[in-house]
């Protein structure tokens, strides 16, 4: 029976002619491309660069279906095939010569004198004063009172993340095989009224962080999940651990993740 093939593209010229020509090998070969996504489709084929992968997650809630990426962005650090291998990624998959990488999330839950909100993003949660302002910050792992955070707030990265904004931010590279949170500071104030953590903190899966406004002052915030953001007024809580949702990305036999990242950073 014909496998069912969800296309997932960012629309911009490149990835509108790779769809095309993906399209045309895809139906010489036994793989059907369907208009609408359903839980019945075998493999989303997303089309772009990370960003691309990022909002395709937001856009299906984290979809159980496996995807693969063509990458026609500027990273594409998840981003399995390029678009001259297009070839060799059909005849591969199409003889299950492939395994799933799973991926987890990592999930906030915003709560304000009047609402509780939650997000969850691939990367990255992080949480930021509005505009240029420095927040002061109460944070505890596992409701045990760590420190007071001072300086432009925090990044809280999923493996997955942890080359994106948390790399950029000076925190470290971490094999998706290792499942924790890693909390990177941004911007923290050292001086002889402040004092925070300078370097990340890795916290083991099942934790969880809370981050609790020092003041009126700082409860306003910004709370940022994989680049989108939500501005919050009079926050009283943050809770953020990782999240039971994950994405399942297709790898092929030459996958290797340090490959990657050396092709990638170096
Ligand atoms: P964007 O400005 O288009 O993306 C920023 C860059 O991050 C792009 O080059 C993107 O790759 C790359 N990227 C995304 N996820 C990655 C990952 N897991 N590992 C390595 N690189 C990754 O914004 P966007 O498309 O909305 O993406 C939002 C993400 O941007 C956030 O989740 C955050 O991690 C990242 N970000 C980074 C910085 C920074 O580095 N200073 C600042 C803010 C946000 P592609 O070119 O392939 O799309």
């Amino acid at each position: 029976m014909d496998k069912k093939i969800f296309v997932y593209t960012n629309g911009t010229e490149m990835s509108t002619n790779i769809e095309k020509i993906l399209r045309k090998k895809l139906n010489k070969t036994g793989l059907r491309v369907f208009e609408e996504y359903d839980e019945s489709t075998e493999l989303i084929i997303c089309i772009g660069g990370d960003g691309t992968l990022l909002r395709l997650v937001q856009d299906f809630n984290f979809p159980k279906t496996p995807i693969v990426g063509i990458n026609t962005g500027h990273l594409g650090f998840f981003q399995e095939i390029l678009p001259e291998k297009i070839d060799d990624f059909i005849f591969l998959y199409n003889q299950d010569r492939y395994s799933i990488q799973g991926l987890n999330g990592v999930t906030c839950c915003v709560k304000t004198d009047s609402s509780s909100s939650k997000h969850t993003a691939l990367n990255e949660i992080t949480v930021k004063g509005l505009l240029t302002h420095p927040v002061h910050l109460n944070i505890s792992i596992n409701n045990s009172f760590i420190e007071r955070f001072s300086g432009d707030g925090i990044c809280v990265a999923s493996p997955a993340g942890s080359t994106a904004y948390n790399y950029a931010l000076g925190g470290s590279i971490v094999d998706p095989r290792l499942n924790l949170l890693q909390v990177t500071p941004i911007a923290p104030m050292q001086n002889v009224a402040y004092r925070s953590f300078t370097s990340s903190i890795l916290l083991p899966s099942n934790d969880k962080l809370t981050v609790i406004p020092c003041n009126n002052d700082d409860c306003n915030l910004s709370v940022i999940y994989d680049g989108m953001m939500t501005d919050y007024k009079n926050i009283k809580e943050i809770s953020i651990c990782l999240s039971r949702k994950k994405i399942n990305l297709v790898r092929f036999d030459d996958y290797q993740f340090w490959e990657k990242v050396k092709s990638k950073f170096l």
